[in-house]
């Protein structure tokens, strides 16, 4: 009898159970498009020559580490603000935005999700439905009742729009509304620019609280077009959160290097909002790691090595579209009747196929092809040699 005795096994990760099975997979053709992580046309994770640049800039120059400060690196902080917001904007320009450096896209909305619970104890969260499946446990686990708004419409091949807007319509006052500011996971079905003034009108008139999670800021349409939804809350005089990820964006996934911005109404309630964010990072772990959050300030603070990132940043979002049109002819060639092109309007790293589960477990169990069982496939991790089989494989199962 040990202490532990009761203790049952957890449910595996989803997707990461789905690595497991894919790394004991003996196929030889087997491809990979459960996790979402970006490959290259070779199908290798790519290191950025902006991060090695910054990398042996750094190596020059040897410092030793000491602590960060609670919020982190201060160059790192006031860059993400500037991408975020922009750096001439009213925000950044009066000093109204608290960001902290998290530990990756994750931390910064535990930090969120830490500081809104102290502030509003009784409020309940929604998210999409589906959406990123660690965005329920989080908010669960951070003591929050999680519910989610509509979202995506199987029938339509998009978004159920009207049924979001209803549920927020219909939501208290104080609801924490958690939105995918650009590149949906795991649809990659986005609202349009008119649906977001909508959704902003609705958040201002019924006094919810949008946290605006921004994973995949670049992999879309661009840097400032994936942050217009950032600035649609700013115009209208909302006060709310932002979660920041460099982990696609910078292809730094272990490295850990995310953000919290949130903004407030002035400086100074700027200032005590960060100074409560600094405590749930103190009680949670203290004080963030050095080396991600360096490159990425290195990078963003150099013009050089900002404009060989936007570039590189610039290629891998191509080679993703490149790859969605490759994987709608290719599947129209291998013998699809039905219209697949919705795969085009899709954005950002993740497709929702439209297949079943059983058709997602035959083309894992009988082609080595791994998607989620929701029928989420990472089209980031498509390319020239994989796509011919991806296609015929799908083909065989649809
Ligand atoms: N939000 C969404 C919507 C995501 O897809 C992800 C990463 N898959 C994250 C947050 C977390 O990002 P990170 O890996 O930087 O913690």
């Amino acid at each position: 009898m040990s202490m532990f005795t009761a203790v049952e096994m957890a449910p595996r990760d989803p997707i990461l159970g789905l690595n497991e099975q894919f790394a004991a997979d003996t196929n030889p053709n087997k491809v990979n498009l459960g996790v979402g992580v970006y490959y290259d046309d070779n199908g290798k994770l790519p290191l950025l020559q902006c991060v090695q640049a910054a990398e042996q800039n750094m190596m020059k120059a040897p410092t030793a580490r000491g602590y960060l400060p609670i919020d982190g690196i201060v160059a790192y902080d006031n860059a993400v603000k500037a991408l975020v917001f922009g750096a001439d904007s009213e925000p950044v320009q009066s000093g109204r935005v608290a960001t902290i450096q998290a530990i990756g896209g994750t931390g910064g909305l535990k930090v969120g999700a830490d500081f809104l619970k102290k502030l509003n104890p009784q409020a309940k969260v929604l998210i999409s439905d589906p959406s990123w499946e660690n965005h329920r446990a989080l908010f669960t686990n951070a003591g929050f009742e999680v519910e989610s708004y509509p979202y995506y419409d199987a029938a339509k091949r998009g978004i159920n729009f009207d049924g979001m807007l209803a549920a927020l319509n219909a939501a208290p006052a104080g609801t924490v509304v958690v939105l995918h500011a650009c590149c949906h996971n795991p649809t990659g079905y986005d609202i349009t620019p008119e649906q977001w003034d909508q959704v902003v009108a609705t958040v201002k008139a019924k006094g919810l609280v949008p946290f605006l999670d921004m994973a995949y800021q670049g992999f879309g349409y661009g840097l400032k077009e994936d942050g217009a939804a950032v600035a649609k809350f700013v115009d209208a005089g909302l006060t709310f959160f932002v979660s920041t990820s460099f982990s696609k964006s910078f292809s730094l996934y272990g490295e850990r290097v995310g953000a919290l911005s949130v903004l407030c109404e002035n400086k100074e309630e700027a200032g005590r909002v960060l100074s409560q964010l600094k405590i749930a990072i103190r009680t949670n772990y203290s004080n963030p790691p050095i080396h991600g959050g360096a490159v990425v300030a290195a990078v963003l603070g150099n013009p050089e090595l900002r404009a060989l990132w936007e570039k590189e940043l610039g290629e891998m979002r191509v080679r993703i579209k490149a790859m969605r049109q490759k994987l709608v002819d290719g599947l129209k060639a291998a013998g699809v009747k039905e219209d697949m092109s919705f795969i085009t309007t899709q954005i950002g790293m993740f497709s929702y196929s439209g297949l079943s589960k059983d058709q997602m477990v035959r083309l894992r169990n009988e082609f080595g092809v791994y998607g989620t069982d929701t029928g989420r496939m990472c089209v980031a991790a498509l390319n020239s040699k994989n796509i011919d089989y991806v296609c015929a494989s799908i083909a065989k199962v649809i």
